[in-house]
């Protein structure tokens, strides 16, 4: 091949190369406009996603996949979704029926561990701090007697916003004037969780535990939040019914070990 021909070739191949590239781009950015909007019709009602997890949209986009998550978490509430939830495929999310999550790692370790900060510590931070300079800031008390790590576990699991628990008025045995005697999921039934009983222990399982309670109130007593997000409320009609408050983490505790069928407290999350 003569001097003229090799760089005819040389220049076909560079003009070739530029077009592929500009190809690529041009359909790069299409993709990824395509991808988006198709990520705004995934169904969301499945998708409970971790603590301190980012909003929809840049969550998809910023999660990835690593499952780093998944493994901290000492319940196992964190799963991965499969391949037919679309862009959403591989991303970590929470079913609070089967398994929630109950805060028993107590410092939100699935939002330490994870590498990209779709799980974002920061606010979990600053409610931690803030609420150990509120302590300091309390006449009489003595920060050197006090564990500043116990207030701030307990700050930064009241700061988690998963979603939050609604009640169904028609299915709920509390709104019924219904009691519950018994193993409230069942012998068989595998969830975990730590119950505010022994909050110091680990977790354990749900269908060791018998309840006896006159009018049911299990999501009430079970909530590891406590009175700042569930309470019993006596009703206008005089029923001692469960209401939900604002302080609600969504973490799901409730929706598990509700007896009814299906579960009559439901976390929709945010
Ligand atoms: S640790 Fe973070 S990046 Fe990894 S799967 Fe979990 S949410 Fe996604
Ligand atoms: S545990 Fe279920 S049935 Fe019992 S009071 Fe709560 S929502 Fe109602
Ligand atoms: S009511 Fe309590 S147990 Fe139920 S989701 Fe809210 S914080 Fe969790």
């Amino acid at each position: 091949m003569n001097k003229e021909k090799k760089s005819i070739k040389r220049r076909e191949f560079l003009k070739g190369s530029l077009v592929a590239t500009g190809a690529l781009a041009i359909f790069g950015t299409g993709a990824f406009v395509l991808d988006k909007e198709s990520a705004a019709n995934v169904p969301r009602e499945n998708h409970l996603r971790p603590p301190g997890a980012i909003d929809e949209d840049n969550f998809l986009y910023g999660c990835i996949k690593c499952g780093l998550c998944v493994q901290i978490c000492p319940v196992q509430a964190i799963k991965l979704s499969g391949a037919k939830e679309g862009l959403a495929f591989g991303t970590p999310y929470i079913e609070p029926r089967q398994q929630p999550c109950d805060f028993s790692c107590d410092a939100l370790q699935c939002i330490e561990t994870c590498p990209t900060a779709v799980l974002n510590f920061v606010p979990f931070k600053e409610a931690g701090l803030k609420a150990v300079e509120e302590a300091a800031a309390q006449p009489g008390v003595d920060m050197s007697q006090v564990n500043p790590f116990e207030i701030q576990k307990v700050a930064m699991k009241q700061e988690v916003r998963m979603g939050k628990a609604s009640v169904n008025k028609s299915t709920c045995l509390a709104h019924r004037e219904q009691g519950f005697k018994g193993i409230s999921r069942g012998s068989e039934f595998k969830g975990i969780y730590r119950s505010p009983d022994d909050a110091n222990a680990s977790a354990s399982p749900l269908n060791e535990r018998e309840f006896d309670r006159e009018i049911c109130n299990l999501c009430i007593t079970e909530c590891p939040i406590g009175e700042k997000a569930i309470y019993q409320k006596l009703s206008r009609s005089g029923k001692l019914v469960p209401h939900v408050l604002d302080g609600c983490t969504g973490c799901g505790v409730c929706q598990m070990v509700c007896p009814t069928e299906n579960a009559s407290i439901v976390v929709e999350p945010y």
